[in-house]
């Protein structure tokens, strides 16, 4: 009995060879610096943080050497599948502007090197199993999980390296007549890799982002195949999926890295050169003084759904990752404002030695840069697209008047320097909810009055105001006018003035147009506040100052 009779006792069905997979999946025709990179998520969960990190690590890659980046469901753990988790990677994807050039969804395949969902390649799996077994390189292993255990217990009590290793891999000395007879009896099994390394000896492993490594080579006889379903685990299906989708560049967490010395001996067991590698590092954050990895359960900023719900554009998220994926990102965005991140030459080298630190307020400074570059109706359209889900409030104030809410978003926009305040529609409504009228009198508010806080002073300013100098043509007139009555009510309208002999006035012109601000907004700090009478127009102005 040979090796080859038990390949075909246990895949029976199987009538492919690995060549034929290979003519199938002919090498791709692009030029040679073109990257084939892959998002490979399993679909357990939400789409988080670390998750867009890789996809987007991976589209910079292939994009910027004109390949192609593809997107493989990694659903072999049929228990941890979570439903729609699909659904949320592809619309983060779609939503990001990730797209993947190939892809399956929804019964659509996109691209000639799938299917591109893994339990849709049980049979692709079990020929290159197959193979490795009739060659010598895998066999079945009878153990139970009692058994397992057991060892386990036993290297650690002996203080042995655990796993499945040299004398303790008992299945690995069967006879292929044994094997074949337990398998007739119905005995539950799993398929593991025969290795042939020596864990004393190190490798050379180049990994782009760290280097040369020196790994020590696999012992341990990996299980490819589960029983249950004959899926094959994650270490078996990179190995084929990647070869097979003819994959050049693997960009993977780092939790990954102590695996590799195997898939390397099963690259090597088939004879395929391997991928290039790059392992990224674990994404951080600040914790006071120290930092930590940033945890899907503690961390709400982990899940892609809080830049959602708080209103971020979805660029400023890319901008803040890219600028933790490599740290010349920063730079070259400076000196080349106009280009478009895909057109940056990611380099592993850049990418941090530690983890990344993910960090919010720089993502707020980013995005209010994004956010002031905008145009009015850039921004009216997508705060209303943020505002029809996440605030109706919001939503109702947009609506009421579309035009007078870009005019409001447009002040201090079209000018050299951009006002920087809005980080994210949903500071929208607390920066602008006194520009309403119903809002602003029915909400119970403070009046934030600053030098100036006697009621009837107040009233003078205002009253004197309206009667005499309020004056909406011209910005010029406008605070000359405010200058002139600074000098009837006794005010310094000229700050050096002022600064030289303060006991000659009741205050200044500053203290006197806060007045004016507040009285109209309660707000101390707004936009410019000529623009904003200007918007509310002369009525709307009396009115509020009346009702002081
Ligand atoms: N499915 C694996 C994961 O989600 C993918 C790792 C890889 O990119 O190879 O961690």
């Amino acid at each position: 009995m040979t090796n080859e009779d038990l390949a075909n006792v246990i895949f029976r069905d199987i009538t492919k060879t690995i060549e034929d997979y290979e003519k199938m999946y002919p090498k791709r025709d692009l030029s040679d610096n073109a990257c084939v990179t892959r998002f490979a998520p399993s679909p357990t969960g939400f789409m988080h943080l670390g998750g867009l990190f890789q996809a987007l690590i991976n589209y910079v890659i292939a994009k910027e050497s004109n390949g192609v980046f593809y997107l493989r469901n990694e659903d072999t753990d049929k228990a941890r599948e979570v439903d729609g988790a699909v659904d949320l990677i592809m619309e983060t994807l779609n939503n990001y502007e990730l797209a993947p050039d190939e892809y399956e969804f929804k019964g659509d395949i996109v691209g000639k090197y799938g299917p591109y969902i893994q339990s849709e390649r049980k049979e692709i799996y079990h020929t290159f199993i197959k193979h490795l077994i009739s060659i010598g390189r895998a066999y079945p292993c009878f153990c139970t999980k009692e058994e397992l255990d057991l060892m386990r217990e036993n290297q650690e009590t002996m203080k042995i390296r655990t796993g499945y290793h040299g004398r303790f891999a008992s299945c690995s000395r069967l006879s292929v007549s044994e094997a074949i007879e337990k398998i007739k009896n119905g005995e539950p099994y799993v398929i593991r890799f025969r290795s042939n390394g020596n864990f004393d000896n190190k490798f050379e492993f180049d990994d782009l982002r760290q280097g040369k490594l020196y790994l020590n080579e696999n012992d341990i006889d990996e299980v490819i195949m589960k029983s249950e379903n004959m899926l094959p685990t994650y270490h078996f299906a990179h190995v084929v999926d990647d070869h097979l989708m003819r994959t050049t560049h693997v960009v993977r967490g780092e939790e990954w890295l102590p695996s590799a010395p195997k898939h390397i001996q099963m690259f090597e067991a088939f004879g395929f050169e391997a991928p290039k590698y790059i392992h990224t590092p674990l994404i951080m954050k600040k914790e006071g003084d120290s930092l930590r990895k940033i945890s899907k359960r503690k961390d709400p900023e982990a899940s892609m759904s809080y830049y959602s719900e708080l209103g971020y554009p979805k660029l400023a998220v890319i901008e803040s990752l890219m600028t933790i994926i490599n740290s010349n990102y920063e730079e070259w965005h400076t000196e080349n404002p106009d280009k478009k991140f895909t057109d940056f030459k990611f380099s592993a080298d850049k990418m941090s030695t530690s983890g990344a630190l993910y960090d919010l307020m720089k993502l707020d400074d980013i995005s209010k840069n994004i956010i002031s570059k905008m145009t009015k109706d850039e921004v009216y359209e997508e705060s209303l697209k943020w505002a029809s889900i996440y605030n109706e409030s919001l939503k109702k104030m947009i609506e009421s008047n579309p035009e007078y809410y870009k005019n409001i978003i447009n002040i201090e926009r079209v000018q050299e320097k951009p006002r920087k305040d809005i980080a994210k529609y949903s500071d929208i409504e607390s920066l602008i909810w006194y520009m309403y009228d119903e809002i602003f009198y029915s909400k119970e508010k403070t009046y934030e009055w600053k030098n100036i806080t006697d009621k009837d002073e107040i009233k003078n300013i205002l009253n004197t105001y309206v009667n005499k100098y309020i004056d909406l043509n011209d910005k010029d007139n406008w605070f000359n006018n405010i200058k002139l009555m600074c000098d009837e009510l006794g005010y310094a309208s000229n700050m050096k003035d002022y600064k030289k002999n303060p006991e000659n006035f009741k205050g200044n012109v500053a203290d006197v147009s806060t007045v004016l601000r507040v009285s109209l907004t309660s707000k101390s700090m707004t936009p410019d506040l000529f623009e904003i009478m200007k918007l509310f127009g002369m009525d709307r102005i009396k009115e509020r100052y009346f009702k002081i």
